[in-house]
């Protein structure tokens, strides 16, 4: 089929996510259709290579079309795709728990999966709220989250979920929550300086729970950065102070580290960073280098003991699972990606990359769009604004972001801004070159959208 017969059944036949469908009669707006990937190019049908600085929605690590996980993929493939996870396991799955844990060095050991980030998370609600309603505390029933916090679109991660344009309309389906700050250092909303701040937005969560504590089950964060929320940042002290919190008035720590683990930080988890232990954590992104749809929630032996009980058919059994939990298919390429990741000693390979984008960066800092500059292991971004001073910024309708994507398109990046920032947050396997290469395009692009003469 002709590129122009595919674009026309693409737009007639299928409907996408995060996407006004009448905005793809404009031609700028059609899907490209994309043939292969190598590394970290994507090839689209006329031929022309795109860097994928979005890893392909976050989740790609080492790179389109690995070898190994290639043939990981294809070994799996004749030997079992997939069998009942109840009554049945496979080897990939027990393999991969057992190096997850150990990897967490068995602070927290019993790994629940589903398919993807959001499933994860409410596999982790679910989990908390009935672990209090098991310790006695059936009346620990609302959860607190954070303002420009993001944690999937199913209904109870929506209900968590902070970004009023993704999130509001559906409040009458939500349940209800308790919403503190966001730390958003660039715009603290404490008014604070980085330098000598305090965390002081978290007396936001503090006062909540001085009022509230006995009907909270827990806390849900996204680890160091907000990052659907516009790759807002903050700082590791953050979260071994909210560990503290959540330890004073006994609630649980939720630790969504969909986007932030698998080493995106630099760590495996982002927590590693603060130096504390979470109750749960939910990973996905990253976790099979972008291959299949696999996800975990992995809890604490006091969560899971809470459960653990001869009466097999009452109250203490934990009552969730798919179709495609523990798919043998995504499993085989997460154990390889764990071998391939053990062997790269990726935390040192990671390292000079993430100097070198440090580096790169500094081209922005003159510029006088560039409000903020921020970085957190392998994920950078640079947020706009109008006027640096009052940083006052760009209105929506703008467009800022898009007329960036579209000349870092020409130029054969994917940019994909989020509202006013544009970000890097590519596969693991960029070279140094490669980075230079990269941040010289959204350099250009971002000079060719705003111009330093006018
Ligand atoms: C992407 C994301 C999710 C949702 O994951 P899906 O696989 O898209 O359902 C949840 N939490 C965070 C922090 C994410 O970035």
């Amino acid at each position: 089929m002709n590129k122009k017969q595919l674009i026309e059944d693409d737009i007639k036949y299928i409907w996408r996510p995060f996407t006004q469908m009448k905005s793809l009669e404009n031609d700028l707006n059609k899907p490209i259709i994309i043939k292969r990937g190598k590394g970290i190019y994507l090839e689209d049908i006329d031929g022309n290579k795109y860097i994928d600085a979005v890893s392909s929605w976050w989740v790609n690590t080492l790179g389109h079309s690995n070898k190994r996980l290639n043939k990981a993929l294809e070994r799996q493939s004749k030997k079992i795709e997939h069998v009942i996870f109840a009554g049945f396991t496979h080897e990939p799955v027990i393999e991969f728990s057992k190096k997850l844990v150990k990897l967490m060095n068995n602070k927290l050991t019993k790994v629940f999966y589903s398919d993807n980030g959001s499933t994860a998370v409410e596999v982790a609600l679910k989990m908390a709220y009935q672990y209090q309603v098991l310790k006695g505390h059936p009346e620990k029933k609302k959860f607190i989250a954070l303002k420009n916090s993001y944690h999937g679109d199913t209904i109870g991660a929506v209900s968590v979920g902070g970004i009023d344009m993704y999130h509001k309309l559906y409040k009458p389906l939500l349940f209800e929550i308790r919403q503190a700050l966001s730390p958003y250092c660039y715009r603290c909303p404490m008014k604070c300086d980085k330098n000598t701040c305090k965390c002081e937005c978290l007396n936001s969560v503090e006062d909540i729970l001085k009022e509230e504590a006995s009907q909270i089950a827990g806390i849900i964060i996204e680890p160091l950065v907000q990052a659907a929320g516009g790759m807002i940042m903050y700082p590791p002290k953050y979260i071994t102070k909210l560990r503290e919190i959540c330890d004073k008035y006994n609630i649980l720590l939720i630790d969504d580290e969909v986007a932030m683990g698998f080493y995106r930080t630099g760590k495996l988890f982002a927590y590693e960073h603060a130096d504390i232990v979470p109750d749960i954590v939910c990973a996905a992104k990253g976790i099979t280098a972008g291959y299949m749809p696999l996800s975990v929630t992995v809890t604490s032996q006091e969560i899971f003991n809470a459960f653990y009980d001869d009466d097999i058919d009452g109250y203490k059994t934990f009552y969730h699972g798919h179709s495609y939990t523990a798919y043998p298919l995504a499993l085989s390429v997460a154990l390889e990606n764990l071998k391939i990741l053990e062997e790269m000693k990726i935390e040192e390979y990671l390292k000079p990359k993430i100097a070198k984008f440090s580096k790169e960066l500094e081209k922005f800092k003159n510029h006088k769009n560039v409000g903020d500059i921020r970085q957190t292991g392998m994920i950078c971004a640079i947020e706009l604004v109008k006027d640096k001073e009052t940083k006052e910024p760009f209105a929506y309708e703008d467009g800022i972001g898009k007329k960036i994507y579209l000349e870092g398109l020409k130029m054969g990046a994917i940019l994909r801004p989020m509202w006013n920032c544009i970000y890097f947050l590519t596969p693991y396997i960029i070279t140094e070159k490669e980075i230079e290469k990269l941040t010289d395009i959204a350099y250009k692009a971002l000079n060719k959208v705003l111009p330093m003469g006018d």
